[in-house]
């Protein structure tokens, strides 16, 4: 059976690069529209699908559109509805951007066990792959292999030592993420701070919605994990590996991911598996 939800459920807050308070509210959608977004606060709503052909932007977050409207910093988001497999889901939002909220995946997760689980007619779709990919962009490496269930790993590999190596992994199984995954902050340097807000960025970032760090420590937080970045990290791939358009069955590796590369393979992705149902 394929998943949506039972009811709309909603959370507001502002936006990481946009600033504005924006109102996300999760819907039921029909067996087999799949997933999508639309924004509420504009003349002629279109919609948006999720999927690679609608990507418009992934430096720092994962934004789609659909002609001139569009929805940055929907990994968040994503990653929740991917792991709890909903198949059929629109998503509005009244202005350009997912609520940050905490940084985290956890207040996505909560959002869609508030709005619930609906069965309905049809069969999923899967993504299955037959043998080996890799890739390789910009010092960051990735690779997907076969297997019978999702599963994600990553690594990430700072020279900063407050961050310095960590690697974690996630088996997609039924509250796995919630509990491994989903408290994971955002997270960025202080120095990075003033030259993205010069290029648009972070407008609505304050320290209630991400760890901020310099080279040696945590500056305003305490960490919910050690390890708390590579389970971050972990989100995001699932995230922006919702543009497959699919349930994932298959293992992805990644060693340094970036949105950009998480797109990047997302399109080397989708021209190696195989889709079917479940
Ligand atoms: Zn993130």
């Amino acid at each position: 059976m394929r998943r949506t939800v039972a009811r709309s459920a909603e959370r507001a807050g502002v936006g990481l690069h946009s600033g504005p308070a924006t109102r996300v509210r999760v819907r039921p959608a029909p067996p087999g529209s799949g997933l999508a977004l639309v924004r509420t606060d504009v003349p002629a709503p279109r919609r948006i699908v999720v999927g690679l052909a609608s990507v418009a932007a992934t430096e720092r977050r994962t934004a789609l559109r659909s002609g001139e409207q569009r929805v940055d910093t929907v990994e968040h988001l994503l990653a929740a509805v991917m792991a709890a497999e909903y198949d059929d889901l629109l998503v509005e939002v009244d202005g350009p951007e997912v609520p940050i909220l905490d940084g985290s995946f956890a207040p996505f997760v909560d959002l869609l066990a508030e709005a619930g689980v609906l069965e309905q007619a049809g069969r999923p779709r899967v993504a299955t792959l037959h043998s080996p990919v890799t890739m390789e962009l910009h010092g960051g490496w990735y690779v997907a292999e076969p297997a019978a269930e999702g599963r994600l790993a990553v690594a990430l590999e700072y020279q900063e030592l407050v961050i310095g190596h960590q690697a974690a992994s996630l088996e997609l199984r039924p509250g796995v993420f919630a509990r491994e995954v989903a408290g994971a902050r955002t997270y960025g340097f202080l120095a990075e701070v003033a030259p993205l807000r010069e290029r648009g960025l972070l407008a609505g970032a304050s320290e209630d919605c991400a760890i901020v760090l310099d080279d040696a420590r945590v500056l305003n937080t305490t960490l919910r994990w050690p390890d708390e970045f590579a389970r971050h990290k972990l989100g995001d791939l699932l995230g922006d590996l919702a543009l497959l358009g699919a349930r994932l069955r298959l293992a992805v590796s990644a060693v340094r991911p970036s949105h950009r590369g998480n797109i990047a393979f997302a399109r080397v992705l989708a021209g190696a598996v195989s889709y079917g149902e479940e």
